[in-house]
């Protein structure tokens, strides 16, 4: 895949960053007036100038909004001593033998179903933060969003180690000088202990991986991709603007190089029946994911399923539908693979529907509920292909 110099070209463009790389990247808004090529050069020139430049400010603004993007998931909250799908903190606790946070980071990026290269105005779903916590602050540089993440995370949790969580927009969409340049600010942490990369299939080809794979030599390394649904009708609908074949492709080379892999799935995606969602979840439980991520679909405000929605084009789950749907989902995925969330959750700042977003946590109590009725748990019907 071709990649350029494509960082934050719809989004509004920043100034006061000490870092100077990601203040080029936000510079790079500007881009109608910049070429491809010229913006690349200045881009390596800039990087070149930065590398010699370390010296970070440390008075980070105490910064005290709410998101953590901590890895609050529970493996049961109902009481039961056995929790009945495998957690992210537990594994994350095991891995590093300490209580381990992420903490979210909007780099700059955009994607190229945004920009153009691929279709443009962004997954149908996707509000203007792409899929960024809600209080990600832009304007803050990478290494202040870490430090200050830092800090906070440390404060409410009590945590004692961190990944960064390149979450926002498609966080390998840079060429190699620039992702390096991110990756390495990132990593500049005592108590960092890795690095979360949420990414696109169609935004891993060889290079990228290789990439990963030579971070992954130095710290740990964890690859998040968005499929969503693994039909193409389903992402074609939804303007993903890649294919599912991409998203198989793209792992299986990244699990060649031993990266570990999670990914996204929302279930409720227009036009997807009961059996659409579970095909999906068939598809990706055997394929050597580490983790997964499922989602009920949420209509965030000034999308383009916002406006299906309020015209009535756009029926949603209604919460014992999705429960229903996760308990199902669960039983066919591996008892090993880690579940890294159940219930998306937000604010009516940023959800118009429906409502029971605002209700994580009865929703995931509901969860355990009906595996508790059901007597089963996160693999009860997990058959591996082999
Ligand atoms: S690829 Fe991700 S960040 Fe980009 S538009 Fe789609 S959901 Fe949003």
């Amino acid at each position: 895949m071709q990649k350029g110099a494509r960082l934050h070209r719809h989004r509004t463009p920043v100034v006061n960053w000490p870092n100077v790389v990601e203040s080029l990247h936000r510079a790079l808004g500007y881009e109608a007036r910049v070429s491809r090529l010229a913006a690349v050069l200045l881009l390596m020139h800039t990087i070149d100038g930065q590398q010699k430049n370390k010296a970070e400010r440390q008075n980070i603004s105490k910064n005290t909004g709410k998101n953590a993007s901590a890895v609050t998931d529970k493996g049961t909250s109902t009481g039961q001593t056995q929790p009945r799908y495998t957690s992210f903190n537990g594994y994350l606790k095991e891995k590093f033998s300490a209580r381990v946070y992420r903490v979210p980071i909007d780099a700059g990026f955009t994607c190229p179903n945004r920009d153009g290269t691929r279709a443009m105005g962004g997954c149908t779903f996707c509000d203007d933060r792409g899929s960024g916590a809600p209080t990600i602050n832009q304007v803050l540089s990478v290494k202040e969003q870490l430090f200050t993440g830092i800090e906070r995370i440390r404060r409410r949790f009590k945590a004692e180690k961190f990944l960064a969580y390149f979450q926002a927009f498609t966080n390998t969409y840079a060429p190699e000088a620039v992702l390096r340049s991110l990756y390495d600010v990132s990593l500049d942490h005592e108590d960092v202990v890795g690095i979360c990369i949420g990414t696109r299939p169609d935004c891993l080809d060889d290079n990228v991986l290789n990439l990963l794979a030579e971070y992954q030599e130095k710290t740990f390394v964890f690859l998040e991709v968005g499929l969503q649904s693994a039909h193409n009708k389903t992402l074609d609908l939804i303007n993903r603007a890649h294919s599912a074949e991409e998203f198989f492709d793209a792992v299986e080379r990244a699990k060649k190089k031993n990266i570990e892999v999670a990914t996204h799935l929302i279930f409720g995606l227009p036009g997807e029946s009961r059996e659409d969602m579970m095909e999906t979840v068939r598809q990706v439980a055997d394929i050597g994911l580490t983790a997964i991520k499922i989602h009920q679909l949420c209509v965030y405000k000034h999308t383009p399923m916002a406006v299906d929605y309020e015209q009535g084009r756009l029926p949603l789950l209604e919460e014992d539908e999705y429960v229903q749907l996760v308990c199902d989902a669960l039983e066919m995925l591996p008892p090993d693979m880690v579940v890294m969330r159940l219930v998306a959750e937000g604010t009516r700042e940023e959800i118009i529907a429906p409502d029971w977003c605002f209700e994580k946590n009865r929703i995931m109590d509901k969860i355990d509920q009906e595996l508790i009725r059901r007597g089963t748990r996160q693999g009860s019907r997990f058959s591996p292909k082999n």
